[in-house]
């Protein structure tokens, strides 16, 4: 079978050779298996799927949820000889009529469906006269509420997959792997976890920073002109600031254009095509720049404040070196941008939300605050467990001294049991240093042993410890009605003296005062 795919892949795409995990998702479905395959964005998905609707009868229905690739996509397989459709809200009702009569008629080996085709019932009822051996739901972390874009319509891919007169194979691809996103998807599509396919989530020619406690103006500044000459692209979080940053940088001389939800069509139009074609070096955006473009000369993206996850900060940056040459991608971090982001999630309508959100912008916190490969540490978060140092990080390369950090370890941890583990970051460490903050005297924590061990650091020493100890898993974070810490058994251990731990960023002891007006 795989020797068949060989050759459709040969012969219908010119591809000479499958790409690590294509040929072994590939095989899977071939096997009748339901299957997950988790690749990041151009790490060619949609191979996984055109190839098994090529090689097995019938038509093969891809579910999508993003209207604007699909035509894209199936002109694309027309030119490969492929006979392939689409049916979504664009086309008129007698348009959609008559495509899915010749889909009935056994016309295509591809029909591509938006999720919300699944509500209709005579939709589903037409699905039945015709073989389909296989349902590709493609951005299918949209089914989990873990994923950064749920979509209710998700839900109904099972119901329709159980309603065929014969039961389909089911494959689900997604960028996204992170574990509860995977559950979510192998328990929605009846998948056995054990048939999941990650790969390639490395990008060798990345290499990952994050600059902590610098003026950011400056820093920037120094940066664009170190890579004057090198296109790049510099998030910012909020519309008002890609604005700021843009006036400030042609103040500054450089050749920068913007990007944002807030500017006209015609505007938008115009300042994505000067970036595409070189006219302007420089793009200052928010998040929603970057969906579908396809510039491979991308030398650094650098976010000016912090992303809200990881799965968006790993796609953003990832836009970098496409063509494979070497690049940058830099964080630059104040705890300042956590207490915005908190803001933002705690402002959304969706109540159930909000803890999800958390847990994952903690995730990104821990990025920044861990002093491992931070290549790695995006590996792990994407489930890529067997993953090596790179090298090439700001933390691989980072050549200070690591300092015996347990002692100060341990005060942070036994603290956060005295309290009885039922309080915030913040609280911890106002009690660590000895504040007279009015909530710590109201809740008598001023009279606990561990009162004002770290009296002599600042609360942001104090703070930035904590999250240290959080990003290497030493302290737990619990999303409830609002966060709070908590010792977990890995904690236990440093505080039994059992494990010592290690930081670069050793805390100095200064003599500060918190309290003074
Ligand atoms: P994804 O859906 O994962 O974002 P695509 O399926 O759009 O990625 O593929 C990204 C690019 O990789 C496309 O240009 C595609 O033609 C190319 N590609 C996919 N598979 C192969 C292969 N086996 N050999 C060479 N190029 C490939
Ligand atoms: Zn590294």
């Amino acid at each position: 079978m795989l020797q068949k795919a060989q050759e459709l892949l040969q012969n219908h795409f010119g591809y000479t050779s499958f790409r690590r995990g294509q040929d072994q998702a590939i095989t899977s479905v071939l096997e009748g298996k339901n299957t997950v395959c988790v690749m990041p964005t151009g790490g060619g998905k949609s191979i996984v799927y055109q190839i098994p609707a090529l090689v097995l009868p019938g038509t093969t229905i891809v579910i999508s949820p993003l209207i604007s690739l699909m035509k894209d996509q199936v002109d694309t397989l027309i030119q490969h000889g492929i006979p392939a459709t689409y049916i979504n809200s664009s086309l008129t009702a007698g348009e959609a009529a008559s495509r899915m009569d010749d889909a009935r008629n056994g016309k295509y080996k591809l029909l591509y469906i938006a999720p919300e085709r699944l509500g209709s019932w005579e939709f589903i009822d037409d699905l039945q006269d015709m073989e389909i051996p296989l349902i590709a739901v493609d951005e299918a972390h949209c089914i989990s509420q873990w994923g950064h874009d749920f979509r209710p319509s998700y839900l109904q891919i099972s119901g329709l997959a159980d309603r065929l007169p014969r039961k389909p194979i089911v494959l689900a691809l997604t960028a996204t792997a992170t574990p509860k996103v995977r559950e979510d998807i192998c328990a929605s599509l009846k998948i056995n976890p054990k048939n999941t396919v990650i790969t390639g989530f490395e990008r060798s020619n990345l290499s990952f920073s994050v600059v902590k406690g610098q003026d950011r103006q400056a820093y920037l500044k120094d940066f664009i002109k170190k890579n004057e000459k090198e296109a790049g692209i510099i998030y910012a979080a909020t519309r008002k600031n890609v604005d700021q940053l843009y006036e400030w940088l042609q103040k500054e001389g450089f050749n920068a254009t913007r990007y944002h939800a807030g500017m006209n069509d015609e505007d938008r139009n115009r300042e994505q095509e000067r970036f595409l074609q070189d006219e302007a070096t420089v793009m200052v955006a928010t998040s929603a720049f970057g969906m579908g473009i396809d510039k491979s000369n991308i030398r650094y993206v650098l976010h000016f404040q912090l992303p809200k996850n990881m799965e968006s900060y790993y796609q953003e940056a990832g836009r970098a070196g496409r063509d494979g040459l070497d690049s940058e991608c830099v964080v630059l971090y104040s705890s300042q941008d956590v207490q915005v982001q908190r803001f933002l999630i705690d402002q959304s309508a969706d109540r159930e939300r909000i803890a999800p959100e958390l847990e994952k912008l903690q995730q990104m916190v821990g990025y920044c605050h861990t002093e491992e490969c931070l290549q790695s540490y995006i590996l792990h978060y994407f489930g890529e467990s067997d993953a090596e140092p790179c090298g090439r990080c700001g933390n691989c390369t980072d050549s200070r001294e690591t300092e015996d950090v347990t002692k100060d370890a341990q005060m942070v941890l036994s603290c956060i049991i005295r309290m009885g583990q039922k309080y915030g970051k913040a609280m911890t460490a106002n009690v660590l240093t000895g504040s007279r903050n009015k909530k710590v005297l109201e809740f008598r924590l001023d009279k606990l042993p561990t009162y004002g061990l770290m009296k002599n650091r600042s609360t942001k020493q104090v703070n930035d410890l904590i999250e240290f100890l959080i990003s290497q898993e030493l302290i737990g974070v619990e999303h409830g009605t609002y966060p709070t810490i908590y010792v977990p058994e890995k904690g236990k251990d440093v505080l039994l003296g059992k494990t010592k731990v290690f930081r670069k960023e050793a805390v100095r002891v200064k003599q500060v005062s918190n309290d003074d007006p």
